[in-house]
């Protein structure tokens, strides 16, 4: 790679005790920290994966056996109907295209006239029975967001598993044969990049300029946008961090490169997230953590209420921290 990553600080640079996330916050910002809005629905259709990344923030993998259902997914159309203010359908997992009615969602959401995206691993298209993934996705105009941390063969199998690298290789080219991530298509490839260790992502713009020429020259691959997103403390990133004995190491960062202007972006804020057995939460990573969103008794896809989630009250940990070091993170890429 190019482009060096921003340097871990020394927890002894940090001034005192560490504040809580709304400390940080409440220096710039009006508490308590609100949503503004509801246009995406970010639906995590379970943990069923083909990989177990090291960094995972799911712990997916093919062990997992949770996966939604078709009557959850028809609680999460009947919301679609009834608030024309979601315009996104966000589909993660796992390996989202791992679940059984998945094809049924993505053409549920694309009847109803919503922008769908799918989170894709890549290597999913070459697992029995999902050959058929990629012209599908075509079809139905799906956007797709993959997931590549590195041009270089050995960092992605390092962090991704042996051949995976080869094989997103392969399945980008195909990707680009069918018309994604050219621009006259209007057929969107996003990539995402994210950290091989305990650092903040390189700048977003000049990383992109870099994949683009290295993807380029070497396998004759085009996409649209690169992301960058940091590695959020959680999950499996969380327990390397801790055997590594870097967990405080890390956190540290983040609050040292805590920017507050990430704050007004933050994905929490227009995003709505929903588990695979249909509780609702502000984010994938609150997920993850089992933090459902308050209040809890509209916490479930089946009670959405747009009055009293519009604006709610964002549920905040020490994670959140993630989202707001150095040009910030989201789903997005950067905020900042
Ligand atoms: S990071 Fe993505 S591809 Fe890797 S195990 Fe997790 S869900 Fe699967
Ligand atoms: S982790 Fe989730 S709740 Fe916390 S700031 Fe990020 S998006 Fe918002």
């Amino acid at each position: 790679m190019k482009f060096s990553a921003l340097p871990i600080v020394s927890p002894s640079q940090s001034s005192g005790l560490a504040p809580s996330f709304e400390q940080a916050v409440a220096v710039h910002h009006p508490l308590p920290l609100r949503a503004r809005s509801i246009s995406t629905l970010q639906v995590n259709v379970g943990k069923v994966c083909n990989q177990t990344c090291h960094h995972c923030h799911v712990d997916a993998g093919p062990q997992r056996t949770e996966s939604m259902s078709k009557v959850t997914m028809d609680q999460v159309l009947n919301v679609l109907d009834r608030t024309p203010q979601i315009m996104t359908v966000d589909i993660t997992g796992g390996a989202p295209e791992m679940n059984p009615h998945f094809e049924y969602l993505v053409e549920q959401c694309r009847t109803r006239g919503r922008k769908v995206i799918d989170r894709c691993n890549l290597t999913v298209f070459y697992m029995k029975g999902k050959s058929h993934l990629p012209r599908f996705l075509a079809e139905h105009r799906v956007e797709i967001i993959a997931s590549l941390p590195c041009y270089e063969a050995a960092n992605v199998d390092q962090q991704r598993g042996k051949g995976v690298f080869d094989r997103s290789m392969t399945a980008l080219q195909n990707l680009n044969r069918l018309g994604y991530g050219k621009e006259e298509t209007g057929l969107i490839l996003h990539l995402v990049y994210n950290p091989l260790g305990p650092v903040l992502p390189p700048p977003q713009a000049e990383l992109e300029q870099d994949f683009k020429e290295e993807l380029g020259q070497r396998y004759g691959i085009q996409f649209n946008r690169l992301y960058t997103i940091t590695n959020m403390p959680i999950n499996r990133f969380r327990d390397d961090l801790t055997g590594a004995g870097q967990l405080e190491h890390y956190y540290t960062l983040l609050l040292n490169y805590f920017n507050p202007s990430a704050v007004d972006g933050l994905m929490c804020r227009s995003l709505l997230s929903v588990g695979w057995d249909g509780r609702l939460y502000d984010c994938d990573f609150n997920q993850m953590l089992d933090m459902p969103v308050q209040p809890d008794t509209h916490a479930w896809i089946g009670q959405f209420d747009l009055t009293q989630l519009e604006h709610r009250r964002i549920v905040v940990g020490p994670h959140c921290f993630g989202c707001t070091a150095g040009a910030g993170s989201s789903c997005g890429g950067t905020l900042a």
